[in-house]
């Protein structure tokens, strides 16, 4: 497998290191469930066929975490991106419509 990394261009998979599933959320640790939500967020995980997203540290390149969407039974990678960039556009308000 190759990861196209935004920076550095294709390279071998050598030089990444899978950190896991890029869609879960860190729990509030201010919230009155924080316990159980925490359990949650390490434990108890999903692994469905089809696409998913991870994230991936270029360990021996660029030192950049990226969001990789990867077909799991295939391995075909249909997008690579910067991690941080992910996370500006999850973090910004909502649009309006108008
Ligand atoms: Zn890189």
């Amino acid at each position: 497998m190759r990861i196209a990394c935004p920076y550095c261009g294709e390279r071998s998979l050598d030089e990444f290191v899978y950190s896991g599933d890029a869609t879960v959320k860190r729990p509030d640790a201010a919230s009155p469930t924080a316990m159980e939500d925490f359990v949650r967020y390490s434990f108890e995980r999903t692994n469905p066929p089809g696409m998913h997203r991870e994230l991936w540290y270029h360990a021996a390149g660029c030192h950049a975490w990226l969001v990789v969407t990867r077909g799991v039974a295939t391995h075909a990678i249909t997008s690579v991106e910067v991690a941080r960039d992910v996370a500006r556009a999850d973090a910004a308000p909502a649009k309006d419509p108008a």
